[in-house]
C-alpha cells in the first residue's frame, strides 16, 4: 500500500510548495497564461460566488484506501476528524440554509465516530438533495459498516461512489489492490436494498476519473459502457456516471512530477480550455468546509490551504449574505474544472 504525501514527509504536503509549482516553471516563463489571463479573455475574471446550492462538508481526511491520484492525500495515517462541536456548528447551518444539496466527503466519512450520530441529524433538516461520497470498499472493511447500505436507505442517501474503470486492474491500479471486487461487492448490496434500480429513487451514481495523465473521454458514452459492463459481468446497476478531470494538485501532482507528466498535462490542460465551462464551476455555487469548521471556495481550494476571501472564515460564524458575492480564489489548478466539457464533484458541467 502506498503511504500518503504527509506520512512519506513528501514536500508536497506542504500545500504551498504545490502552490509554487502549479505558479512557477512554464506559467512564470509565459509558456502558458495563467488562468487568470485566460479567463480575463472573455471577462470571466474574476469568478464571484453566487447564491449557495451546495455545502460540501468534509468530516475529515483519513480513509481505509490511498489511493494513487487523492486530490485529499487521504489514507489511514490521516487523523484530521471532523469533531462533533464543529458538527453542532454545521448543523446550524444546515438548519438555516437555503442550499437544496448536502454533501458529505472524507476521507472515508462513514469513519469519523460521529458520522451516523451526524447523518441522524443533518437529514432531520430535511435537505432536498443529501449526498454521502462513499468509496464502496468501507462498505466491506468492517463488521461495523456491514449495515452502512440498510442505514444510508433509512436516511434517503444519495450515494456517490468512485469507480475508476470497469476491469479490475484500471482499478486496482489506481485505487489498490483488491479494491475492484470488493467495490463490485458493496456494489451488489447496495443494489439488493435498492439502490441504483431504473425507477429506485434510492440515487446511486459513480464517478470516473482518468487513470493516468489524460482527460477524461465523453461523459455519455462511458456511461453506456459501464452500464453495459457491470450488467453483464456482475448483474450490477447505477444511475449515472460522472466524468471528473484530474485535478493538478496533492498526490496527482506528485504522479505527474514523477512520471514526468507535469507539463504535458498542463499543456493538455490549457488546449482543451472551454470558456463556456467557466461559468459552471462548482465554486460559484458551492462552499466547502473543512474538518476542522474553516470555509474554502471547493475542496480543491480546501487541500490547497486557499481560504475563502471573505471576513467569514469559519463555519460559526456563517453569514449566508456576507459569502455570497466574494471572489473566488484561483490559481492553475482550475484549469482542471474548464478543460473540454467542464469538470465538478458532479461530472461535466457544460
Ligand atoms: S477513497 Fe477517496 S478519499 Fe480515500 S484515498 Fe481514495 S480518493 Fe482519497
Ligand atoms: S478548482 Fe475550485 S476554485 Fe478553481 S475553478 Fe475549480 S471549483 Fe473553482
Amino acid at each position: 500500500m502506498i503511504k500518503s504525501l504527509h506520512k512519506r514527509e513528501s514536500e508536497l504536503a506542504n500545500s504551498k510548495r504545490q502552490l509554487e509549482i502549479l505558479s512557477n516553471g512554464i506559467f512564470q516563463k509565459g509558456a502558458l497564461p495563467t488562468f487568470k489571463e485566460k479567463i480575463s479573455e472573455t471577462n470571466q475574471f474574476p469568478l464571484k460566488a453566487k447564491k449557495l446550492e451546495i455545502l460540501q462538508i468534509n468530516v475529515g481526511y483519513m480513509c481505509n484506501q490511498v489511493c494513487e491520484h487523492c486530490h485529499v492525500d487521504a489514507g489511514p495515517d490521516r487523523t484530521e476528524i471532523m469533531a462533533r462541536e464543529t458538527m453542532l456548528q454545521c448543523l446550524e447551518v444546515i438548519k438555516n440554509t437555503g442550499a437544496h444539496t448536502l454533501d458529505l466527503t472524507g476521507g472515508a466519512p462513514e469513519m469519523n465516530p460521529h458520522f451516523r450520530w451526524f447523518v441522524d441529524e443533518a437529514y432531520k433538516a430535511g435537505i432536498k438533495d443529501f449526498i454521502v461520497r462513499s468509496n464502496l470498499t468501507i462498505l466491506q472493511a468492517n463488521k461495523k459498516y456491514h449495515d452502512l447500505p440498510e442505514f444510508f436507505k433509512k436516511h434517503h442517501i444519495h450515494i456517490v461512489s468512485s469507480m475508476p474503470h470497469w476491469t479490475r486492474g484500471k482499478t486496482d491500479k489506481q485505487r489498490g489492490d483488491g479494491v475492484f471486487y470488493t467495490s463490485i461487492k458493496a456494489l451488489q448490496e447496495l443494489n439488493a436494498v435498492g439502490y441504483g434500480m431504473p425507477n429506485s429513487d434510492l440515487r446511486l451514481d459513480l464517478v470516473y476519473n482518468p487513470s493516468g495523465a489524460f482527460l477524461p473521454g465523453n461523459q455519455t458514452s462511458m456511461e453506456k459502457d459501464f452500464k453495459k459492463v457491470l450488467l453483464d459481468e456482475f448483474n450490477i446497476r447505477f444511475h449515472n456516471l460522472f466524468a471528473i478531470t484530474n485535478l493538478p494538485i496533492s498526490r496527482f501532482l506528485d504522479y505527474l512530477i514523477a512520471s514526468e507528466n507535469y507539463e504535458d498535462y498542463m499543456y493538455a490542460l490549457v488546449e482543451a480550455y472551454n470558456p463556456s465551462a467557466v461559468k459552471n464551476v462548482m465554486c460559484t455555487n458551492t462552499l466547502s468546509v473543512s474538518w476542522d469548521g474553516f470555509l474554502y471556495d471547493c475542496d480543491f481550494n480546501q487541500m490547497l490551504q486557499l481560504p475563502v476571501n471573505s471576513k467569514i472564515k469559519h463555519i460559526s460564524d456563517y453569514n449566508e449574505d456576507l459569502l455570497e458575492g466574494r471572489t473566488i480564489v484561483t490559481s492553475q489548478h482550475c484549469y482542471g474544472c474548464t478543460a473540454g466539457a467542464g469538470s465538478s464533484c458532479q461530472g461535466s458541467v457544460a
